[in-house]
């Protein structure tokens, strides 16, 4: 598959039964960008990613969900997929031998490369999810998620397996489901054609390390607030170097990691006071 060109024009449908394919009743396009996701909750999928544009691309084929159950990968009459952990303290933690066989069906058809096909296990131990992320997965064929549950995954199969963990932020989620979700969406929206307007993705928050200038809509009058004049003048340069000066004022006071990257990209003094 690694040698597939992302092509967006032919479509076909999946045989595979198992893992379960989001898609059978509809057409994928060949080589669409697919998520594979492995958890206890697959009835979780596609959730929020159903609706708006990345529902409709869904449907449309422009890229894939399947999502590979854990629980038939337990063991025993009962399918344990977890146990105590070991050293003692509270919770449960997720078998490797379980993972493990779940992420060798996830592997199957899929390229050996990683940079080809990311494998992630959602972790708030792993490396901050952004938007450069978010680029770097929608350029790949597709990505394999492994949501985590109760207190996380044995940690010889993610070594085993050389996963990158990826975390949504500094708070703890019951599991790793809202994560993949959240990943996905970010990841998706980048794909051509996925966003009606592509243009969009150029210029809203973290393209170039800014934050959004504030946005407004009708009415022109709102509960005695008025949109900024200058944004009804209709004169395009004024209105966007307004924009720049409103995103580079609301990134220097809210974000300083970022407004310090920003200038640096730019080659210039983070300190310096401008007329903002
Ligand atoms: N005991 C772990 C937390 C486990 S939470 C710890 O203290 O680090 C259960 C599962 O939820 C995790 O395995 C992971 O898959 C998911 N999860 C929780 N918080 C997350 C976050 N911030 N980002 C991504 N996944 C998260």
């Amino acid at each position: 598959m690694s040698d597939t060109p992302k092509s967006h024009g032919r479509v076909s449908i999946s045989a595979t039964l198992q893992p379960r394919d989001l898609m059978t009743d509809r057409p994928r396009l060949k080589g669409a960008w697919t998520a594979k996701v492995i958890t206890l909750f697959p009835q979780a999928f596609p959730g929020v990613l159903g609706q708006s544009l990345t529902g409709k691309a869904l449907e449309q084929g422009l890229w894939a969900l399947e999502t590979i159950d854990l629980r038939p990968f337990g063991v025993g009459k009962h399918k344990n997929v977890d146990d105590t952990p070991a050293g003692g303290g509270a919770g449960m933690v997720l078998r490797p031998d379980v993972v493990d066989a779940a992420l060798k069906q996830a592997a199957i058809g899929t390229p050996p490369s990683r940079a080809d096909w990311p494998v992630i296990y959602l972790s708030p131990r792993g490396k901050p999810f952004n938007q450069a992320m978010a680029q770097r997965f929608s350029q790949a064929h597709g990505i394999t998620l492994l949501c985590g549950r109760f207190e996380g995954v044995d940690q010889r199969v993610l070594d085993h397996h050389r996963i990158e963990e990826v975390s949504l932020g500094d708070f703890v989620l019951t599991g790793g489901e809202i994560a993949a979700q959240a990943l996905i969406d970010a990841t998706v929206r980048l794909i051509p054609r996925v966003l009606g307007n592509q243009a969009s993705t150029e210029e809203e928050s973290f393209s170039d390390f800014l934050l959004e200038h504030p946005q407004y809509t009708r009415p022109a009058v709102w509960e005695g607030r008025e949109i900024p004049e200058i944004l009804l003048s209709g004169h395009h340069a004024k209105i966007t170097a307004w924009r720049k000066a409103m995103a580079e004022r609301l990134t220097k006071e809210r974000r300083p990691d970022l407004w310090r990257a920003y200038c640096e990209a730019h080659g210039r003094d983070p300190e310096e006071d401008q007329e903002l």
